[in-house]
């Protein structure tokens, strides 16, 4: 028997004598670590666990990497309304949207003085000549600082920086004191009205300008994605699930529901790293990266087509390239990936792989219908009720005296529990009364995710949820055939990654929140916050990312 040299004594002896080896790799507690010079943080737009997990054996590049450090493949956005806006508000601020303010990506406002009462959540409805089309970009309803704000409080060194495929994703991961923020607008990366482009951005959206000028070629089919390539109808002569993102020139729709956005979102980021010398001053810097296109790709081709496949396949290539270009700039960074929400296929595509009672929302909950009905109910006139239509929040409007008012909303909530895919309808009342979440999210009422996206003022008088296995697209034959929102888990649960060079690897299957990023960050820049509970202002707890002990978390 050839023995290698670094075998002990102690281990050839067992072997000789037949006894178990036991391994000699100790967790050694390590020295506290200087705090790395850069967060970056991505999310990826609707990542749910459900992708993460599918396609977690097949990542080889930027994936593959993150999953050698700390890996809570079960991170929960933990309340009820899972969309974007609310979603993201929750990543780097430490709150749930409750505390955030951003309740949904839009609701209604009728204090507001145009005549649209919905608002959309990273806008100023009031700013001179801003209609609900053409909006002005603003945060002026978010209602905590996020990380990058706490750092430039800290120490104003401190760089902070915001790129996203999306405004609201840019804005809520930035918040209001930051040095640079960029989103895609109709053609290029823009900022703030008003906000000149730097030569750097100028340089970036020609380069893009030239790429979209040119038709783009379907992109290759890889290997793995084989088994997915088979047409879908989802309406009356549309299908989805053969789809290889070729393009015309000029396209910004498919160039956006494509693996090219990340690319170009990761290059944008890349440079401003660079051109901002992030990571190279005094103390830690942040950049938060929002990549779009995975959701963009989910609502337009469902989440198990050949189209999401190529996504994935493709964004764990970009991001290997994005870390392996970090790599050699010699900076120590440190990464959090997570997501703003998960999401779910197609009904017809569930249906056709298994799940039977998947379906798509009914029609019939229409504001136009439930207004209608109540109406009928009631005896009055008029919209006695503003909403979006279907699951979220409706509202009784508020010219109606206290005694119709009531009426209205009885009727409301009747009309509503009476649809069979209604799961809840809860009142105001009964949701301000609630106590605040605790314990692990996975176990949560529906009340408590409630509670957690509820905001006194801004939610609606009546919050509906639907159940589970339902398509928030009524009619699939308009672009959007698949979507996210719901309070159920395949909406709720994201994966939360954190990755740094030679941080020991460990996976954590229990849930933890998006609210916990914050903290957790936090701990490793060594950033002091109030301790943790009510009045911290914050919702999360940190993590202790420390494999062993001690832990990487201050003692509380
Ligand atoms: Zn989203």
């Amino acid at each position: 028997m050839r023995i290698k040299g670094l075998l002990s004594l102690a281990a050839v002896a067992a072997l000789a004598l037949g006894a178990p080896v036991v391994a000699q790799q100790s967790v050694a507690p390590r020295p506290p670590a200087a705090p790395p010079k850069l967060l970056v943080v991505i999310s990826v737009d609707q990542y749910s666990a459900d992708l993460f997990n599918e396609y977690r054996p097949y990542y080889t590049e930027g994936l593959k990497r993150l999953q050698e450090g700390v890996v809570f493949p079960k991170g929960y956005q933990s309340h009820a309304a899972t969309e974007t806006c609310p979603g993201h508000s929750t990543i780097l601020t430490g709150n749930r949207p409750g505390h955030t303010g951003i309740i949904a990506n839009s609701w209604v406002d009728q204090s507001v003085t145009r005549a649209e009462k919905i608002i959309y959540c990273s806008e100023d409805p009031e700013a001179p000549g801003a209609t609900a089309r053409d909006y002005v970009p603003s945060l002026m309803h978010l209602r905590v600082p996020t990380l990058g704000g706490r750092m430039k409080a800290a120490n104003p060194a401190a760089k902070v920086v915001s790129v996203a495929g999306k405004d609201r994703a840019a804005l809520m991961m930035g918040g209001k004191t930051l040095d640079q923020i960029w989103w895609w607008g109709s053609n290029g990366f823009v900022s703030y009205r008003g906000t000149p482009l730097t030569p750097l951005v100028t340089r970036v959206n020609e380069a893009i300008t030239r790429r979209l000028s040119q038709d783009m070629p379907a992109m290759d089919l890889p290997e793995i994605c084989k088994s997915h390539d088979y047409p879908v109808e989802v309406a009356p002569g549309v299908s989805i699930g053969t789809g290889r993102f070729a393009r015309k020139a000029g396209d910004t729709r498919i160039f956006r529901a494509s693996p090219e956005f990340d690319a170009a979102i990761l290059a944008l980021a890349e440079t401003l790293i660079e051109d901002q010398k992030l990571g190279r001053g005094a103390t830690t810097d942040l950049i938060s990266i929002g990549l779009s296109a995975n959701d963009y790709i989910g609502h337009t081709f469902g989440t198990e087509g050949t189209e999401m496949c190529i996504q994935q396949v493709n964004l764990d290539r970009s991001l290997g390239a994005f870390f392996a270009r970090l790599d050699k700039s010699g900076i120590d960074y440190m990464v959090a990936l997570t997501a703003d929400h998960g999401g779910q296929d197609a009904a017809e595509r569930l249906r056709a792989n298994g799940i039977e009672d998947a379906q798509r929302l009914d029609p019939g909950l229409s504001t136009k219908t439930i207004n209608a009905l109540v109406a009928a109910k009631t005896g009055l006139s008029g919209e006695l009720l503003l909403a979006e239509g279907g699951p979220g929040d409706w509202y009784a409007n508020k010219a109606l005296n206290a005694a119709d008012r009531k009426k209205v909303l009885d009727a409301a909530a009747e009309v509503l529990r009476a649809n069979a895919q209604v799961a809840v309808v809860f009142t105001h009342d009964e949701i301000a009364a609630a106590p605040e979440p605790s314990g692990p999210p996975e176990s949560w009422s529906l009340l408590t995710e409630a509670k957690a996206s509820f905001d006194p003022e801004r939610s609606g008088d009546l919050l509906v949820l639907l159940k589970p296995r339902i398509t928030p697209v009524s009619d699939a034959s308009r672009g959007v055939v698949a979507g996210h929102g719901s309070p159920w888990d395949y909406d709720r649960r994201v994966p939360i990654l954190f990755w740094r060079k030679g941080m020991q690897h460990f996976e954590q299957p229990m849930g933890i929140e998006t609210v916990d990023i914050m903290p957790t960050l936090a701990a490793q820049i060594g950033l002091k916050l109030p301790a943790p509970g009510p009045g911290a202002g914050y919702d999360g707890r940190c993590r202790d990312l420390d494999a062993g002990s001690p832990s990487s978390c201050p003692a509380q």
